[in-house]
């Protein structure tokens, strides 16, 4: 067989001829070496993380059947940096040619994303738990946590997370059985499974692996057949020591409809969880973003990324997003990316985050409860608990009142922001204080302040 280095110049002389002259140069042109060719991935060298990632997304799928007109095995190309590439040299003694095998998985066949990687997840207070567990997990399939369970809420990096894991435990082991399911995806197959009565092929693909990733196991909520099927899956990889992550937007413990028998499983191995990063972290996830979003990361100043950073705080998914518009709107324009171009870009996002995003309500009412205890020098817990003195019923009612007046909740749901109360309590505590506002007049006072305090524009 010819070198892959040979394999290489032509492949690159077909995609000169295939590929626009621009699309060529930019991508390719400068890849000429093999890094190494290991368990049957030939590594190549993209000069940045723009390029590789571009290359990732849209290119590698032909690159692969490119490469295996060549070869008699089946082998798959492999994009790193020169960083990645120089990290490798400094942990390994270099290039290593491995004897082509036979029979090697297809990895496309295994759901995962390739991009998703250790390398391009930021690590943070938030999330470190998490990384390092996934890392020893992927270290030592089903030896160092079993399963190992992830949970946080949407867009924090799960399946991020997750998927790095199999992408890891398959770069060192090309043989490696991964299968990547979502939830949602495993019921529908489960109940075609039941349609065309082909339960066995059904669980050979779940069971005949190495590792098994369950994406987002809370939809299982209600499905009882398939959570069945699901434990015996589990049982059956748990006895083979083979190792199961799920990921899913709660504890173990606050999952609802799901059998205990399963439930309690999931807390056997390791459970962590993934908390909202801070400014910092959010700063920092950016940087890594526009690495692989543009060749010229300088081109975007940091205060435009400290300002994406400060609005969009409590979503890694939004977050990204924002930079992705910012720096489209910048480009396809030609503007300048400076602060107020950002805003005009993000405008849009900024309002409706404000009007459909419950969390930005959360924090409102949050801070809301703040205002008015510590106006009346009370603790918040105090305010909100069921202590009956005057001194803490009475701002209690004027926070419910607030609340009424500046959001019109419904009396239930003030009770439930009021550690549960009954809505009847609710009404008599507001109709308390109306009567107060029209009789007393240093309460109207202090009605009015704290409103002002509260932000309720008059
Ligand atoms: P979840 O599964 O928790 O809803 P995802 O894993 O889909 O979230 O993450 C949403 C997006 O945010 C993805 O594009 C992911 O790559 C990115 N992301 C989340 N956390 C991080 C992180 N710590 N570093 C880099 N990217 C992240
Ligand atoms: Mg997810």
């Amino acid at each position: 067989m010819e070198s892959f280095e040979k394999i290489w110049e032509k492949i690159k002389l077909q995609l000169e001829v295939t590929l626009d002259e621009d699309v060529y140069e930019e991508h390719f042109d400068d890849i000429n070496n093999i890094f190494k060719v290991h368990n049957n991935f030939v590594y190549l060298i993209a000069p940045n993380s723009y390029v590789k990632s571009k290359i990732e997304s849209f290119y590698l799928n032909r690159l692969n059947a490119l490469l295996n007109d060549h070869v008699s095995d089946k082998h798959l190309f492999k994009i790193i940096t020169k960083e990645e590439a120089a990290e490798e040299l400094n942990k390994s003694s270099g290039y290593e040619i491995n004897v082509p095998e036979k029979d090697i998985e297809n990895k496309y066949k295994t759901g995962l994303n390739n991009s998703y990687t250790f390398n391009n997840f930021v690590v943070g207070a938030s999330n470190r738990l998490a990384y390092t567990s996934a890392m020893k997990v992927a270290d030592q399939p089903g030896v160092f946590a079993n399963p190992l369970y992830i949970f946080g809420e949407v867009g924090l990096g799960k399946t991020h997370l997750m998927q790095c894991v199999g992408n890891y435990v398959l770069e060192n082991d090309v043989h490696k059985k991964i299968l990547y399911a979502k939830t949602d995806q495993f019921i529908e197959d489960y109940a075609r499974a039941a349609r065309n009565k082909s339960f066995d092929a059904f669980s050979q693909k779940h069971e005949n692996v190495d590792i098994l990733l369950v994406d987002d196991i809370q939809f299982l909520a209600g499905k009882t057949q398939s959570q069945l099927e699901f434990f015996k899956i589990f049982e059956k990889l748990k006895d083979d020591n083979k190792q199961i992550v799920i990921t899913s937007d709660r504890s173990a413990s606050e999952l609802f409809d799901i059998m205990s028998r399963l439930t309690s499983r999931f807390e056997w191995g390791l459970s962590v969880d993934i908390n909202r990063p801070n400014l910092e972290h959010r700063i920092l996830i950016l940087k890594k973003k526009l690495q692989s979003e543009t060749s010229d990361p300088e081109l975007i100043p940091e205060e435009i990324l400290e300002y994406i950073a400060s609005i969009f705080d409590n979503n890694v998914r939004e977050l990204e997003g924002a930079l992705k518009r910012v720096l489209f709107y910048c480009t396809a324009f030609d503007y300048q990316f400076t602060v107020t171009n950002a805003e005009d870009a993000l405008q849009n996002l900024i309002h409706s985050k404000k009007l459909s995003n419950n969390n930005y309500q959360k924090n409102s009412f949050n801070n809301i409860l703040d205002i008015v205890s510590s106006y009346y020098n009370i603790t918040t817990s105090d305010m909100l608990s069921k202590k009956r003195k005057k001194k803490y019923t009475f701002p209690r009612q004027m926070a419910m009142y607030i609340l009424k007046d500046m959001y019109d909740l419904t009396y239930k749901k003030i009770g439930q922001i009021f550690n549960g109360r009954d809505h009847s309590t609710v009404i008599y505590s507001i109709e308390q204080i109306s009567n107060d506002l029209q009789t007393d007049k240093d309460k109207k006072t202090d009605m009015e302040t704290l409103l002002i305090k509260c932000g309720k524009k008059s």
